[in-house]
């Protein structure tokens, strides 16, 4: 038997809608392995975003690889089926080796009784008093919350299971990395209840590396996160702790670590995450597919003359289809339509003032979320330009490049991997010099 396929500590995912920017993207990584720090770039793309484009995940793969060889990475890297479920993954099977399970259709749906029972029965340690390592005041559970908390997710897991095991059958169990994404749902997952879905999870046998909670707060897309970093922060560590726990009490891969969806552009929870995962010395995953869109965009823009033309045509038609645009991302976005520019302003708009208002600087004060927001799920009307929008890409190729890895890098990857930890590693490592670090 061979090795099974581990995924890397740190994680990025990175989606390419397009497929042209996977070098750009990598560079971002290679730039963190300068600094000593191994990101592995995970090229992720939902069925959604692939109908939506009109492509196939064996572009994604080939985009990837092609990547990868030109600039000779020798770390590992992935391309991620996201978001699959039981009628969507068989098209990228041949060409992923990383697979979002997403299940969060089925939570809440009533498990089989008799299932929800001998799941009570075989797992006696959930319930009461529930000490974890690390965890500040302990959970406390009753019977009726473990029933309540297995009869809202034990379907789910169930269909996690055909779906991982329908994966292994084709791929060979081991060949691929497993990700369960709860993410899509209304409500958050709490700690305890990640610690029930972690020990079904364990029980269906699922060799899970990646799990995506819910978690509490709004990850608008494209956007800063909008919530209570505090009480983010706390929960994020509470979460860090069970699945360490799980791990050992489970026999849950070793591997195991959070994935952030939505995870691009929250800045404002990145020093909360990075303290975190020091602290615990756990790894991360974090997706951010639409943010690189963003940056080609931005790049046509600043490119001026045909790019700029191009770059206002489409807010034209993303401001025109709004309605339709905005419906499947409803849950993830927060647009105040009056905050929108006029299409008559905006093709007034020269080059610097399309950046500033498009580019994540909340410190400019001509950026506009709405309008950032809008363009984030408005990729569909580049999609329909066709050749004229890939053509564009390539036109402007290096000044596109440059805004999508210094995107990657400097407002991802630097604050949340490589900014500042030394000096976290020691106030992990070392409590009492930390303490005398900060006196
Ligand atoms: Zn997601």
């Amino acid at each position: 038997m061979g090795k099974s396929l581990e995924l890397g500590r740190f994680s990025l995912g990175v989606g390419d809608r397009f497929g042209h920017q996977a070098g750009a993207q990598l560079r971002a990584c290679m730039m963190a392995a300068k600094q000593g720090i191994d990101v592995i770039p995970v090229w992720n793309k939902s069925n959604r975003e692939h109908v939506t484009i009109g492509s196939e995940p064996a572009a994604t793969r080939a985009a990837a690889d092609a990547a990868v060889k030109g600039l000779q990475w020798q770390k590992p890297y992935h391309v991620d089926a996201d978001h699959i479920r039981l009628d969507t993954v068989n098209r990228f099977l041949p060409h992923s080796d990383f697979f979002t399970i997403d299940v969060a259709d089925s939570i809440g749906k009533p498990a089989d009784p008799g299932k929800v029972k001998s799941f009570i029965k075989l797992h006696p340690e959930l319930v009461g008093q529930i000490l974890i390592p690390r965890v500040e005041r302990p959970f406390q559970t009753t019977p009726a919350d473990v029933q309540r908390i297995a009869g809202t997710y034990l379907l789910a897991v169930q269909e996690a299971g055909k779906i991982y095991r329908h994966i292994a059958a084709a791929k060979g169990a081991g060949n691929f990395i497993t990700e369960v994404s709860i993410d899509e749902t209304d409500n958050p997952q709490t700690p305890p209840e990640l610690l029930v879905i972690l020990a079904a999870l364990a029980d269906e046998g699922i060799p899970v590396q990646t799990i995506a909670p819910k978690f509490t707060g709004r990850f608008n897309k494209g956007v800063d996160y909008v919530g209570d970093t505090a009480q983010f922060e706390k929960e994020f560590s509470d979460d860090l702790a069970v699945i360490a726990f799980a791990v050992r009490q489970y026999d849950l891969p070793a591997t195991l670590k959070l994935s952030v969806h939505s995870g691009s552009d929250k800045f404002s929870i990145y020093g909360p995450i990075r303290r975190s995962i020091a602290r615990f010395d756990a790894g991360l995953h974090i997706k951010t597919a639409g943010t690189t869109w963003l940056e080609e965009l931005i790049g046509l823009a600043e490119a001026g003359g045909s790019g700029l033309a191009l770059a206002r045509e489409i807010y034209a038609g993303a401001l025109e289809h709004a309605d339709e645009l905005c419906a499947p991302y409803a849950m993830v976005i927060d647009i105040d339509r009056q905050r929108l520019p006029s299409v008559a302003a905006v093709n007034g708009w020269t080059s610097e003032q399309f950046v500033s208002a498009l580019r994540h600087d909340q410190d400019n004060p001509a950026f506009n979320p709405h309008l950032r927001q809008l363009l984030h799920v408005g990729y569909k009307i580049a999609a329909k330009k066709g050749d004229r929008y890939l053509d564009a890409l390539k036109t402007h190729e290096a000044l596109v490049a440059k805004n999508v890895t210094e995107n990657l890098y400097d407002r991802h990857i630097n604050p949340l991997f490589v900014a500042g930890r030394e000096f976290e590693r020691t106030q992990s490592l070392q409590p009492a010099r930390a303490a005398t670090l900060r006196a």
